[in-house]
Order: C-alpha cells, then structure tokens, then sequence
C-alpha cells in the first residue's frame, strides 16, 4: 500500500467511524436539498449539439465557449441512465418522470403509478413528509407529462383536468408553467372570468369538462396567484404561477423577447430563480423539479435551429442554479434526461465535396493536397442554425393562415426561406405539401384519425404525429445542407446522461450504470429530515 492509499484508508475509516473529523459522518445524510432537471428529449445528441455550437460556431453566443455541462463535469459525476419503461423497448415522458418520481417502473402514457397501475409515492409527496419545502418548474405546461409525474397519479397523461386537480391536492409550494385552461371552470368559455386573473387581459379558454374553479381552490390553500413575469417576481410563499393557456412559449421567441420591456412570460431561468429563492427559505430544504420541456418538441418536429435555441435555454437555466449551488455542500443536484428524441445527428455527407487544400504539415510537402473524400460538414452550420428566425411549427401556421388560394409551393418557400438559412426550393415545398391517405388510420384515435396526412418517404411508422409531419418533411429537405440526419419522429432508447452534483461521498452511488428508477430511487433515499 502506498502512501497516498494508506491517506486514502485513513480518511475513508475515519469518514466511518464518526471519528472527531469536521466533515459529516454520512455526506448523504448532510442533503438538505435535491434538485431535479430534467432535459425532455435531451440525448447525449443534444448535449452534443449545444457543445459543438459553444466550442465551433465561428460566432458562437455563449461565453468563453465554456457551457453549464461544462461546469457540471467539473464539479461532480456523470453517469448513463437508461430509461424504458416496463415491457417496452422505448418510454415515453410520462413513464420516464414516473419512474424518475416514483422509483417503480411505469408504462408509457402512465402518470404517477406502477406497472401494475398502483399509485406510488413520489418524491415530493415524500419530501413534504420530511417537512421540505416542494416545487415545480416546467417550460411546457404544468399539467404536461413530466411535471404532473411527480404530483398526479392517473391512469393516462391525456387526462390533464384530472392531473391539475391532484397538482392541486399534492400541494407543491411552487409551480411555475403554462397551462392556465386546465384550472378555470368550463363556464369561462360562455362567461366573462375575471375576478381572480389580476387584469389579465386576454381570451380565456378552460379545457376543462366540469365546474371546477381550481384557481378558487388554489387561493383557498394559499396559493398566491401569478399570470405574469412582473406578478412572479413580486411573489412569496405558496405560488401558483400560471403564464399561458397551453404552453409557454419556444426557445426561439424566448430569445427573440428577453429584452422586451413588455414582456409578459417569464423565461425558464426566472422561474427556476423565483422558484429557488422562495423554496430556500424553508430551514429543512426542499426539492425541486426543474424540466426544459421543448427540447422534445423541437426533437419531433426534427427542428435543428430551434432545437439548439431549447439546448441554449437549458444552458441559461443550468446556470442559473449552478450559481445558486456555489459553494453549498447541502444539496444533490441531478441533470439528466428523460429519454433522446429523434435520433439527431450531423453526418458527413456525399454532397458538396470539400476542394483540395495545402497544408503545411510534412505529409504535404512536395505540392501533395489534403482532399478528405466526403463533406464533413461547415462548422458554419452552427452559426446558421443559430439564426433561424421562427420554429417549423410556426411557419406551418403561417402557412395555414394564408387564404385557402395562397397556400402554395411558392408561398411556403417564401415563408421557410425568410426565416431560416437553409433554402428549399419550390420542388421541394411541393414534395412537403404532398398529402396521402393514411396508412396508419385509426378510427377515433387523437393523433392517427385524419383520413388524408402528409406523405411520408421513408419509415411513416416513425412519424406518428401526422399533423405536425410536413415540419419533418422540411427537416428532411434541408438534410444535407444542415449537415444533420433525423431517425425519428418519435423516441429512441439512447441511453441518457445523468450529471450529480454534490458531496464527494453522495456521488458514489451513482458510478454504474443507472436506469432511471435507480436515479429517482437514489433521489428518494437522499432526501433525509
Ligand atoms: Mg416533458
Ligand atoms: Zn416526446
């Protein structure tokens, strides 16, 4: 045994022991707080994607090139996780924050239950038991599938009236999204609602089937109610924050509002800053789930320059709490995913050759060239997919705004071509506006009952979302000047990352290959009174 071992067994036997060292016996024991974050769709694809633009993008916005995965490397663990849930092959995000939230296996659709479809306790419901304080953020809704995996136990994620009614019953002291029509009485749409709703000017629209004022029953527990970004800020104690009617906005208008002075939404990162600095004052801790949501969106419309402005969102959040974090040893910070969406990468490609180059190197004397044999890809890809101007799905709904005798091949070039820097041509706006009966039609189903969809080339089986395919088909289209391969419109099984930071000793656990019922098992256990 050498020297440095012998240190090494000494400090481990002396950690043991309880012996008079300042440091805590048991470093878990020590966690006061857990925080969550969860990427949805955030494969090791889509970490990658935000690397390459920090490290290569020639005007890369992000400072010193440097990102939050970066900080979180070097302050604590990465490990894999793998995510699918029971029976299957591949999870969904319900299943995926099930089993996150609960430790039991889940399967896809699921809500807060098991396999079996027993309702389980999650980690909030047992950090309240400990006296913590509990909350959650979400850029999507609050009712969506990750957020209500931690509060709501129901049989499917469809059925969001049901799941804002447990939120209601879980009693999170913080919740942070969109989704407003789920807790507003159906008679809003007939009536004129406004008492509770702080001047909030707009057109509500409940989505709900019953009476249920959950914002009367919200405040009756002492929720105070937030709407906006200013409302936020001003808020203490229990919040109920509520910014839209179905979802918060994108990663590409988030950017584009940040320094509008009238801007009503917050931005994930000041949630999760309001969120912090409320649950901090609770003397036994707290958790708090924290989910960038519209990575996945963008990952099934296969939308690269928006998927990278989701990727940069989560960076800002990241952030965000890694300041918080800094210098604390009271808290295990978890950032992982739930599952990859869409099987992203860039590719080399047999399109657009590279041309011959000298190089000085001794390989290259003699007037000999270096001339790769594929198209590697321009690291100016990056800067371009950083200027896309609008999602795929909001050029669509340009696109279907226009008079019936506008929507043209010739139309939607103009809108793609003025928003993003990969052009398409008229032949292939024709080719995404092609139409076919379904091959998939399913009477009465959400998402497969439309008799007449886009026509899908190759694997249509992979793009179940048939309403929203022609944005797959422009991925498709732009494919090889993006450089980029989309799989899926749908979920892969990649295992995902799961960064921890914390005490060293905290850490050990997580060294093995995880599923993602270990990690919220291992979430579970660390929370201590
Ligand atoms: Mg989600
Ligand atoms: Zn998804």
């Amino acid at each position: 045994m050498n020297l440095k071992n012998a240190l090494t067994c000494l400090l481990v036997i002396n950690l043991l022991s309880c012996s008079p060292l300042p440091h805590k016996s048991n470093a878990t024991a020590a966690i006061k707080n857990v925080i969550l974050v969860i990427g949805d769709g955030m494969g090791p694809q889509q970490v990658g994607l935000l690397l390459a633009y920090a490290r290569q993008a020639p005007h890369s916005i992000i400072k010193n090139r440097s990102t939050a995965f970066d900080r979180l490397m070097h302050n604590g663990q990465l490990s894999i996780s793998l995510t699918h849930s029971a029976d299957s092959l591949v999870t969904d995000s319900a299943a995926s924050a099930t089993q996150l939230a609960t430790g039991h296996l889940a399967r896809p659709e699921m809500i807060g239950i098991d396999q079996y479809g027993n309702a389980q306790e999650n980690i909030i419901s047992k950090a309240k038991r400990l006296g913590k304080a509990t909350g959650l953020v979400s850029d999507t809704r609050i009712t969506h599938a990750t957020p209500a995996a931690f509060a709501a136990h129901q049989a499917h994620r469809s059925m969001e009236s049901e799941i804002a009614a447990d939120l209601l019953q879980a009693e999170p002291d913080v919740m942070l999204s969109a989704g407003l029509s789920y807790w507003l009485p159906e008679s809003v749409n007939h009536t004129a609602y406004q008492q509770h709703l702080n001047g909030l000017a707009k057109n509500l629209k409940s989505k709900r089937h019953d009476q249920k004022d959950l914002l009367s029953a919200a405040k009756n527990k002492g929720y105070t109610l937030a709407f906006n970004k200013q409302q936020l800020q001003q808020a203490q104690g229990k919040t109920l924050g509520l910014f839209a009617d179905t979802s918060m906005v994108n990663g590409i208008s988030e950017a584009q509002q940040q320094d509008n002075p009238l801007r009503q939404q917050p931005t994930l990162q000041e949630m999760t800053q309001q969120a912090l600095s409320i649950l901090e004052k609770n003397d036994q801790g707290f958790f708090l789930m924290v989910e960038a949501g519209q990575i996945d969106w963008a990952g099934h419309q296969n939308d690269t320059g928006l998927l990278l402005h989701e990727m940069l969102r989560i960076n800002a959040t990241l952030n965000t709490l890694l300041d918080w974090l800094k210098g604390r040893e009271d808290t295990l910070l978890i950032v992982t995913a739930d599952h990859e969406t869409g099987g992203f990468g860039f590719s080399y490609s047999a399109d657009k050759l590279e041309k011959p180059m000298s190089l000085s190197g001794d390989a290259f004397v003699n007037k000999h060239l270096f001339q790769a044999q594929f198209n590697f890809g321009s690291i100016d890809i990056l800067d371009r997919l950083h200027q896309q101007k609008l999602s795929y799905k909001d050029m669509f709904t340009r696109f279907d705004a226009l008079p019936k005798h506008h929507q043209t091949a010739k139309e939607l070039v103009n809108i793609i071509n003025s928003h993003t820097e990969f052009p398409i041509t008229e032949q292939q706006a024709k080719t995404i506006l092609r139409t076919e009966a379904n091959p998939f039609y399913t009477q009465n189903h959400k998402v497969l009952g439309s008799k007449i969809v886009p026509k899908m080339s190759v694997n249509g089986a992979f793009f179940p979302y048939q309403a929203d395919n022609r944005a797959n088909l422009l991925a498709q289209a732009v494919a090889t000047q993006q450089q980029t391969v989309w799989a899926t419109g749908t979920h892969t099984s990649t295992p995902v990352y799961a960064f921890i930071q914390g005490p060293e000793l905290a850490l050990q656990p997580f060294k093995k290959i995880l599923h993602h019922t270990d990690l919220g098992n291992l979430a579970i256990q660390a929370l201590k009174p």
